[in-house]
């Protein structure tokens, strides 16, 4: 078996003296984006890098040594791996899986913008993340079609303040936290001088992926504005909960920022009671309330993480009888044309 490791010795430690100095910025620049890179820097055997580069080619690996750090070494098995490395199944095109799960084509009145449901609006803050997780909905996401200058964001803004129903913000992306702190503390200045905007939402995997970004330039901006702010976090898996993490959720609480997360069901990730319930466990100890598990929007390239609807319910089900009711997320998917999530 050892033989058909890439690179048997791992540099796991100096990686992680590196961390040390490094900024968020720093740290993302170095993050892996070769297939073969990834297999050998957690040893994973040769027969797995066929498919890597297949996966690769269809949608970029991308993963930081933060989040590497916490994978185990030479296990293809690890929850978290599995959420990175790309696979020769995502070449797959079964029935019903598409480039557009969500149809959010349909619902961009200005650039950068998605308006689906009502009161609330989604701005594409940055195309970037700092990881690609293979399991996305926006894999095919047009991002340069929707990244818009900050004169071209003024339709948008312009979008928000004629539409006095509207009365929050939900920066996305990408990850809305890849931009720089320059670009999004002008634009929730310019958010907040949108007299009928009470919450500012930020969904982002960032402070898990290199809680380094939670730096005092963020925690600044977040926490002089007027508006409400909730963090959704995006955490599949107990193990992407490490102290760094921890310590990057209470700067974002004490910043006034309430803390939800939502987590997607994942064959082979996270499709137990025993990792959903240690995710809710693990959440709440980070301060970090359970809100959303969804199941997955078919996209193309995804298919090998489905979990059948009954088998998602009777997991739910099951788990009901491990977690206090404040813990249990719940259980939903989202509909094109649906005017909000549709509970299962
Ligand atoms: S948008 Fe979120 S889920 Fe998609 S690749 Fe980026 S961080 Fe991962």
């Amino acid at each position: 078996m050892q033989e058909n490791i890439i690179i048997a010795g791992s540099e796991t430690q100096s990686h992680r003296d590196s961390l040390a100095v490094s900024t968020w910025q720093q740290q993302l620049s170095h993050a892996i984006r070769d297939p073969q890179a990834l297999c050998q820097r957690l040893g994973l055997s040769r027969e797995w890098l066929p498919g890597a580069k297949l996966g690769h080619e269809l949608f970029e690996v991308c993963v930081p040594e933060a989040y590497l750090s916490r994978i185990a070494y030479a296990d293809i098995n690890d929850p978290l791996l599995r959420q990175v490395i790309p696979l020769g199944e995502e070449a797959l095109t079964p029935a019903g899986y598409v480039v557009d799960p969500l149809e959010e084509a349909q619902h961009r009145p200005a650039k950068g913008l998605i308006h689906k449901y009502a009161g609330r609006v989604l701005l594409i803050a940055s195309p970037n993340c700092a990881i690609n997780c293979r399991y996305c909905f926006r894999r095919h996401f047009p991002y340069s079609d929707n990244s818009p200058s900050r004169a071209q964001w003024q339709e948008a803004l312009d979008y928000l303040r004629n539409d006095t129903t509207i009365h929050e913000a939900i920066l996305s992306g990408g990850d809305p936290l890849a931009a720089n702190d320059r670009q999004l503390a002008w634009l929730v200045e310019q958010l907040e001088s949108i007299p009928h905007l009470k919450r500012l939402r930020i969904h982002t995997r960032l402070p898990v992926v290199i809680p380094d970004r939670i730096d005092d330039a963020l925690i600044h901006w977040l926490s002089t504005t007027r508006l409400q702010k909730v963090v959704v976090l995006h955490i599949n898996h107990a193990n992407e909960i490490d102290q760094t993490v921890v310590e990057a959720c209470a700067r974002l609480t004490q910043a006034g920022a309430t803390l939800l997360n939502q987590s997607v069901l994942l064959r082979r990730v996270n499709d137990s009671v025993s990792a959903l319930a240690a995710l809710s466990e693990r959440l709440f100890e980070a301060g970090i309330l359970p809100y959303y598990l969804h199941v997955l929007d078919p996209v193309q390239g995804a298919a090998h993480f489905d979990v059948p609807d009954s088998e998602a319910r009777e997991l739910v089900t099951q788990l009901r009888d491990h977690l206090p009711g404040f813990l249990m997320p719940r259980l939903v998917r989202e509909i094109p044309g649906k005017g909000s999530k549709t509970p299962l």
